[in-house]
């Protein structure tokens, strides 16, 4: 950090590139390209696709806003097809419903850290000539069958605090494709190559080198959080095994869900539960308590409830503390709350 500010290079210098090449070899990507935040990495993404005005983008309704926002953001439209209740993640059956002519791209998210079924989507992306933009803002270090996610395409990642690791703010674009690294980058800095020549519209979706200073030290400890979450995971469905009407996470098999939450269903009186659970000093989150086309701004925009397996979740899910500062104490007195709570 101070070596940063020491050597007066603070937008956008070699530790944004330090950073770039360390995360696309922990991703298991060729590029990585640094951006201001996980959404401007999600519509970097999807502008360095190419994708805009008229092309519509099948993506989940059980997300962050953020997740469908820059598919208006860059003039698209998103269209929600339903998730599968076990993962939350975009259900493949769902999405070969929904594929129109005017279909250009699917963007999946890897929701809670569970990889979604990245197999199928690509291989109805394949047949349809579709692109696959992956959503891995809650899943760094995540894989299926052994294999990072970095290797299935195009991913954007954030560096929230909250997230898996952190760099204050940031966001990240890895991909195997040489050109496409190459727009995105031009689009990150105002469309500019050569200084004041703009190619094409662009804008400042830069990182800053103290930003990246923060990512470099967090994803050195990427490996370590993760098999904290994983262990934290592990003990938690162990002892709340056989609790009555709640319902734990899954893990398909040969697939590395990194936790970034962990996240039960309480399929009566969610609410009451979450209440139950702050009285008893254990803070729950409700990611997310409506879909995105129940959000206001998407109910001005005409969308309706047509995805009953997601809106369901979103009445049902209930997140209990999963990060990797917890102790044993700490997780013992979790499952004793959910007990009493129940
Ligand atoms: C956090 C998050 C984003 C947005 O990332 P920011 O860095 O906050 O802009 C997008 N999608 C999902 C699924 C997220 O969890």
């Amino acid at each position: 950090m101070l070596a940063v500010l020491d050597s007066g290079w603070l937008a956008q210098g070699k530790v944004v590139a330090e950073f770039e090449e360390c995360f696309a070899a922990a991703t298991g990507s060729c590029y990585a390209v640094a951006t201001s935040s996980g959404t401007t990495a999600l519509q970097v993404a999807l502008l360095a696709h190419g994708i805009g005005p008229g092309d519509e983008v099948i993506t989940t309704p059980f997300s962050f806003v953020a997740t469908a926002n820059v598919i208006l953001a860059v003039g698209a439209r998103p269209v929600f097809a339903d998730i599968e209740p076990d993962t939350f993640n975009l259900s493949p059956l769902a999405v070969a419903q929904a594929i129109t002519p005017r279909t250009r791209a699917i963007l999946p998210v890897h929701l809670f850290g569970h990889p979604a079924d990245l197999p199928a989507l690509l291989a109805l992306a394949d047949q349809h000539g579709l692109a696959v933009i992956q959503d891995a803002c809650q899943s760094h270090g995540a894989a299926i069958a052994e294999r990072p996610l970095g290797e299935f395409g195009t991913a954007c990642y954030s560096f929230y605090p909250t997230k898996n690791i952190t760099s204050g703010e940031g966001g990240m674009v890895t991909t195997d494709d040489a050109a496409l690294a190459d727009r995105a980058r031009l689009i990150r800095d105002h469309g500019m190559r050569e200084r004041y020549l703009h190619e094409v519209l662009g804008f400042n979706f830069r990182m800053t080198d103290l930003h990246a200073a923060l990512g470099l030290a967090q994803l050195r400890r990427l490996d370590q959080f993760t098999q904290q979450r994983i262990a934290n995971a592990d003990r938690l469905s162990r002892d709340l095994a056989g609790v009555a009407d709640i319902t734990l996470p899954v893990i398909r098999p040969g697939y590395r869900h990194v936790f970034h939450q962990y996240t039960i269903r309480v399929a009566e009186e969610r609410d009451a539960f979450v209440s139950r659970m702050r009285d008893q000093g254990v803070r729950c989150g409700v990611y997310y308590p409506r879909t995105i086309p129940q959000q206001p701004v998407y109910r001005t925009l005409g969308y309706q409830d047509a995805c009953p397996n997601a809106e369901a979740a979103a009445r049902e899910v209930v997140s209990l503390p999963v990060h990797p500062g917890l102790s044993a104490d700490d997780l013992d007195a979790i499952t004793a709350a959910v007990r009493r709570c129940r």
